[in-house]
């Protein structure tokens, strides 16, 4: 686990690592240099490379000594789910998804899961199982066998204190998955990655159709004008960057600035992230004469206050 700097969460966990490109948003994906950058300097004679990096980026790790990060974290808390992989990636068992979705069930209380893909047909097929809610109620009662303590964090709803008994958890548990069910997770939140105007085609329709009770879209990197007008309505979360580091590709500022215009025509609530290095560099040559104040002194161009004022907008899900 660690506290993040990316604006729209505050702690990343990330139960796996790695993943394989899918589509034009993963060319500069940062996950993939950085993690080859360091195993790179493993293979080079980095002999304290922590053991992840024993391995490229594109060999799927399944991290299991990481599922039960948490439930030790007291402070509720927005937590990015796999910042460094796909959840919905090929090459991670069925069996380790049941595990993580049961953490993030069994957290429902504390913290709040933002879950991200660019492989929303898995996503979807995984959410719609049948099977599944039987699934995580089994591995939830496996998470209670392995760190029952008293003090523990989601040990302090009363029924726990009180009912030890395995059979009172279990049924509790039934039921706290039926009350999740009916409100489609309000605490998971599931979103699609959205680079373009053919990767909203290919995704939105999916996510729309998953359970969840939150959808929602990172456009970033956004790599052209899309039109999300069709959707907005269902949606309940449309977050907007440029994309940053050495071999950034160009964002245009009124490409934000009309998808801000089409959440505010359907209420969905909008969060600018960053503008982007190419705008940084932008505006190093422009300065104060182009549409920006002044030179943006974040390389990601992600400081609020830096922004042209109509696109001073971070607003999250319900308020
Ligand atoms: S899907 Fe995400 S993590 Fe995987 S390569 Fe693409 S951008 Fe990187």
């Amino acid at each position: 686990m660690s506290n993040s700097s990316i604006q729209w969460t505050q702690k990343t966990w990330n139960p796996t690592i790695g993943c394989t490109r899918v589509s034009q948003g993963c060319k500069n994906c940062y996950a993939f240099e950085l993690h080859d950058k360091r195993h790179k300097g493993w293979q080079d004679g980095w002999e304290d490379a922590p053991k992840q990096y024993h391995k490229p980026f594109t060999t799927l790790q399944i991290i299991p000594e990481r599922l039960l990060e948490p439930l030790r974290w007291k402070k509720p808390s927005r937590v990015f789910v796999n910042s460094m992989s796909d959840l919905f990636h090929p090459d991670i068992p069925t069996e380790f998804l049941d595990k993580v979705f049961a953490v993030m069930f069994y957290m429902a209380e504390v913290h709040t899961f933002q879950v991200l893909t660019k492989r929303p047909e898995r996503m979807k097929a995984y959410l719609k199982d049948p099977e599944l809610p039987k699934r995580l109620v089994a591995e939830s009662l496996a998470i209670i066998d392995q760190t029952f303590k008293p003090s523990a964090v989601w040990a302090r709803e009363p029924w726990i204190q009180k009912n030890g008994q395995k059979n009172t958890i279990e049924a509790r548990l039934t039921q706290l998955f039926e009350l999740h069910n009916s409100v489609k997770h309000p605490n998971i939140w599931l979103g699609v990655s959205v680079e373009n105007q053919a990767a909203a085609e290919e995704r939105i329709s999916l996510l729309l159709d998953t359970p969840a009770g939150i959808r929602w879209l990172s456009c970033e990197p956004l790599l052209e004008a899309v039109d999300l007008s069709k959707w907005l309505l269902f949606l309940d979360w449309v977050v907007v960057g440029g994309e940053s580091g050495a071999k950034a590709r160009d964002f245009q500022i009124p490409w934000a600035l009309d998808l801000l215009m089409q959440c505010k025509a359907y209420l969905t609530p909008f969060f600018m992230k960053q503008l982007g290095s190419v705008t940084v560099k932008r505006s190093k040559i422009l300065g104060e004469n182009g549409i920006l104040h002044g030179r943006l002194s974040d390389k990601h161009g992600g400081k609020i206050e830096e922004f042209p004022e109509f696109l001073q907008v971070r607003e999250y899900p319900n308020g």
